[in-house]
């Protein structure tokens, strides 16, 4: 096992991999930009490197200065947490150049699963279902109109390279094509330095169901069920369940075991999710995010295994302790991102934090690097914490939620708490029946 970690990223998660890291006894190693000086990663980790200024692209995307931080110290592996360098498989090369651990998968799978038109191949030859779209890159507009009458409208363009819902565009009919083409390619250019797109079925009241993996280098895998994520807004995740209200147990297991199966076949190695579209009972791979998710606590809550701590376990050759049979869900969470910005308009609100108080009880959980006195930089993006809350039932978990989100104050700062308050009270949530358009309609009817 480590000694010592170099967590390679600023804010909650950072906090997360640390706590981790401490309740396996291993020491843990902050980097930090000169605006996070101050920040609660940086206090609470053993030692700490300022790796440059404040913007990220001078600091936390720094690999040299990060590869450096890591020499320095002494540090024997890296954990990118998410977002960041968490998804460059370049970086994750480097730092095994260095003969220092990469704490996530194979720098190839990274590398395979950042390319959506060959993720989408690959996982399609070891038996995921797809969306049925274009077999690769869509090249002229001619060549694009004849794939989207062979799907049928609507039809949605999305970039390769995407990511956060970047470069994405639906054509509803014919006449709406060349634009969405035209548009969803600049974006992507823009975006990700890479126009190439490609086509998929528009499906029209799907959720996004994703299901948690765990693999080690013995080559078990193991899933801790489904998460559902289908209120979002502008393809952003807002709030998290585990399970979905819409799967039951022999769905769970069904998804589950294709999932794994998968996985094994491309040898994977560490945690991994595999994000789906969910409609009329079918499910469609959209990508893998091959890394730690934000909301990885509502599968820590159900099945009580730390998804970190095994993560660790595995990068340093460990084999999992625990087989699929030994998974057992317990109960229901859900998870609320509460961001440093306007609950309606979703403008960033960054600046000082002059009050806070976190919930507290019986299943709940908060995740945050937050506190009285913290100075929000406008540099990164807005996550101030997630409140996770665990019940018995889902019932029980919506009414812990209520009560929870009624204790937590964060004053000074906008946050997203005010709507939380509005969607634990609302009819369709609190019978789990949404879908990934939900959030967006109801954001509309309120006038945002
Ligand atoms: P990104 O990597 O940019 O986040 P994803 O492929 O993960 O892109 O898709 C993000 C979100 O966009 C999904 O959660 C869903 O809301 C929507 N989406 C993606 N593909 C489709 C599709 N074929 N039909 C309808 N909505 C889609």
């Amino acid at each position: 096992m480590f000694d010592k970690i170099l967590i390679a990223n600023r804010g909650e998660i950072a906090l997360r991999i640390n706590r981790a890291c401490k309740e396996m006894g291993i020491a843990t190693v902050a980097v930090h930009s000169t605006a996070d000086a101050d920040a609660m990663h940086v206090r609470l980790a053993d030692e700490s490197v300022c790796i440059g200024p404040p913007p990220a692209a001078q600091s936390y995307l720094n690999i040299p200065a990060i590869i450096s931080a890591c020499e320095i110290t002494g540090a024997q592996a890296i954990h990118p947490g998410y977002g960041f360098l968490s998804e460059n498989a370049r970086f994750a090369e480097i730092v095994k150049e260095h003969s220092i651990a990469f704490i996530g998968p194979d720098p190839a799978h990274i590398r395979l699963m950042g390319d959506k038109i060959a993720a989408k191949q690959a996982v399609k030859e070891v038996g995921i279902p797809t969306v049925p779209g274009s077999d690769g890159a869509v090249g002229s507009d001619l060549d694009a109109a004849q794939i989207a009458e062979g799907i049928g409208y609507p039809v949605l363009i999305k970039a390769t390279a995407g990511g956060g819902g970047r470069g994405m565009k639906v054509a509803q009919k014919p006449s709406d094509l060349s634009l969405a083409l035209t548009t969803a390619r600049a974006e992507a250019k823009t975006a990700f330095g890479n126009d190439a797109v490609y086509m998929e079925k528009y499906l029209q009241k799907p959720r996004h169901i994703e299901v948690q993996v765990l693999a080690d280098a013995t080559g078990r895998v193991i899933h801790l069920g489904e998460r559902d994520c289908s209120l979002q807004r502008r393809h952003q995740k807002v709030w998290e369940e585990a399970g979905s209200p819409a799967l039951n147990a022999a769905q769970r297991e069904e998804i589950g075991g294709v999932v794994t199966h998968a996985l094994e076949k491309l040898g994977y190695l560490g945690a991994g999710t595999v994000e789906f579209l969910y409609e009329d009972g079918h499910f469609y791979f959209i990508e893998m995010n091959t890394r730690l998710q934000v909301e990885h606590p509502v599968s820590e809550a159900i099945t009580g295994i730390d998804i970190v701590r095994e993560q660790i376990r595995i990068a340093s050759g460990a084999p999992l302790e625990i087989e699929q049979k030994d998974v057992t869900f317990s109960g229901h969470s859900i998870e609320c991102r509460i961001n440093a910005e306007n609950a309606f308009t979703f403008q960033p609100s960054p600046g000082l934090i002059t009050q806070f108080h976190t919930p507290g009880g019986l299943g709940v959980r908060f995740d945050s690097a937050i506190y009285s006195g913290y100075r929000i930089p406008p540099y990164y993006d807005s996550l101030a914490g997630k409140l996770i809350v665990h019940g018995r039932s889902r019932n029980e978990c919506l009414m812990r939620l209520r009560r929870a989100l009624d204790e937590l104050v964060v004053g000074g700062v906008e946050t997203t708490i005010p709507l939380f308050q509005m969607l634990v009270r609302e009819h369709d949530i609190l019978n789990g029946d949404y879908n990934i358009h939900w959030l967006e309609h109801f954001l509309a009817k309120k006038g945002a």
